[in-house]
């Protein structure tokens, strides 16, 4: 089955948020200023639990869905987190994936091994500890996110992917080292645009070093050729070492808005779908849920609300520059 939105866009991927908890503070993400020791994050109750998620999850896949990427805040902070994805690991014919900081990947590495995931992201946005430390907030060195990378690597997560959000006068400088670096580790290394999710990272448009930049400068040193996308839709436009060493991608999602072939859906830690990253509403799937619906209910829920997507909000932020309301992205899910 698929579904199709008011722009003919597919329900492809889904990104499931298990928690809107973290053990970092990174800037852009989730300020310390504003997640402090106040701040109010939800409660476990709140939160589906592994069995509504796997339902959901299943639901999802019967409409169509073909990725799951578990995301969060951090999703290894969750506790039992890998009993989810052995439950979610059951679902038949799914790219089964995860996006992580890395923290606690040495540790976990093995067992989400056996629980079925394939492969997975860390992300990481320095090799030079005094930025990254700056970044993530919580003094955090780098050498522990690369022993988590290796552990992964070594259990045959593969191919190990690095997020590294890029922000002007920040880790710019930090682009050229870590291509030299992941290069020789054959690891796949992505650069994102820093993005302007939420209200608490005080986002300008100055703050972007554009994908077009990041490729210049590192083709001057290690000379690139672009490549195919493996599927429509594909949010990193890739890029190879013309020498044959590997490739990189870069995610443009501020300077090359790619809405019109945006197949993604969110799912909140408390159960709330949201059909864009920047969606000020998300439909509550928890007391759906919970108040006893069938599947055929929820699936038809999905339906009407894909079915009345209309969402393209990089492509109206580049045409018009408005500033619009949004959710922040720890809350859910990038
Ligand atoms: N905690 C996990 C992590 O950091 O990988 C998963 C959740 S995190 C929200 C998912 C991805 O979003 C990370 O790669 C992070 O760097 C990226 N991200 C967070 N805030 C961003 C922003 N303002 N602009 C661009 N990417 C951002
Ligand atoms: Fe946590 Fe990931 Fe956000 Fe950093 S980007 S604060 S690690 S959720
Ligand atoms: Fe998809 Fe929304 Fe991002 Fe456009 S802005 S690519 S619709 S998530």
């Amino acid at each position: 089955m698929t579904l199709s939105d008011t722009l003919n866009r597919p329900l492809r991927d889904l990104r499931i948020s298990v928690t809107d908890r973290c053990n970092f503070r990174c800037v852009y993400c989730m300020p310390k200023e504003v997640f402090g020791s106040n701040y109010k994050f939800l409660l476990h109750e709140q939160i589906l639990t592994y069995e509504e998620i796997t339902r959901l999850a299943r639901i999802f896949v019967s409409l169509g869905v073909k990725k799951i990427r578990l995301t969060g805040g951090e999703p290894l902070v969750r506790k039992d987190f890998p009993d989810l994805l052995a439950m979610l690991a059951q679902i038949p014919d799914i790219d089964l994936t995860m996006t992580t900081n890395g923290s606690l990947l040495s540790r976990f590495a093995q067992q989400l091994k056996d629980a079925g995931l394939k492969r997975v992201t860390v992300s990481l946005d320095s090799l030079d500890n005094e930025i990254f430390k700056s970044m993530n907030d919580v003094d955090f060195p780098v050498e522990k996110v690369i022993e988590g990378m290796d552990a992964a690597a070594a259990v045959g997560l593969a191919p190990v992917k690095v997020n590294m959000v890029v922000k002007r006068g920040v880790n710019e400088s930090s682009i050229l080292p870590m291509a030299r670096f992941f290069r020789e580790k054959g690891f796949i290394l992505r650069f994102i645009e820093y993005m302007d999710v939420g209200h608490t990272n005080g986002w300008r448009m100055d703050d972007i070093v554009s994908a077009k930049e990041i490729i210049k400068i590192i083709h001057a040193e290690m000379p690139l050729e672009p490549a195919d996308p493996n599927y429509r839709g594909e949010v990193a436009e890739r890029w190879r070492y013309k020498d044959g060493s590997g490739e990189i991608g870069v995610i443009a999602s501020v300077t090359q808005a790619f809405c019109r072939d945006c197949s993604r859906a969110r799912l909140s830690a408390e159960g709330k779908l949201y059909t864009c990253l920047f969606a000020i509403k998300g439909h509550d799937f928890r007391d759906l849920l919970r108040s006893g619906a069938t599947d055929e209910e929820v699936a038809q829920a999905v339906e009407k609300i894909w079915g009345k997507r209309a969402d393209r909000y990089s492509e109206i932020r580049s045409e018009n520059t408005i500033p619009l309301p949004k959710v922040e992205m720890s809350h859910i899910g990038g």
